[in-house]
């Protein structure tokens, strides 16, 4: 039974961390290398590229394309190209924000008009108390008439 020692977990060590390969590109101005190490800028001197900037790892080179090797303004480009999508995100953004604020003060003014014609309705109500109670007091005073005269 236990011939075969852990078949399974030793076929999962085996690719699984490469599943990322195509994409691990990073975008934009290269930080480090894959390796850990800091990029550094270099200045091409080659004839096909002289004097053209590139990022690449100080233990990198022409042979070795395990380490990082970026030209310096295709990475920029790829990092407006990214600045130009967030633009436009942030543009939507306060695009967004302002229909939200408008839609704020129009419930706003709903509120306030609201809270008017509640003010105008208590004012109203006061007046039909007033009203109420100055039939109450005439009532009142025809009732102490009448115990005097009928009474
Ligand atoms: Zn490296």
């Amino acid at each position: 039974m236990s011939s075969l020692e852990n078949p399974s977990s030793s076929s999962v060590s085996g690719g699984g961390n490469w599943r990322h390969r195509g994409g691990n590109r990073q975008r934009g101005m290269p930080k480090a290398c894959r390796c850990g190490e800091e990029a550094v800028i270099r200045t091409s001197g080659t004839v096909k590229n002289p004097g053209r900037l590139f990022h690449c790892c100080p233990y990198g080179s022409e042979e070795d394309k395990y380490h990082l090797f970026k030209w310096t303004d295709e990475s920029m480009v790829e990092e407006i190209k990214d600045l130009i999508v967030m633009l436009s995100d942030v543009k939507g953004d306060i695009t967004n924000l302002r229909g939200e604020v408008v839609g704020l003060e129009k419930e706003l003014e709903e509120m306030k008009k609201a809270i008017a014609k509640q003010e105008r309705d208590r004012i109203d109500c006061i007046n039909e108390v007033k009203s109420m109670k100055n039939v109450m007091v005439f009532g009142f005073g025809i009732a102490i008439v009448c115990y005097y005269f009928f009474g």
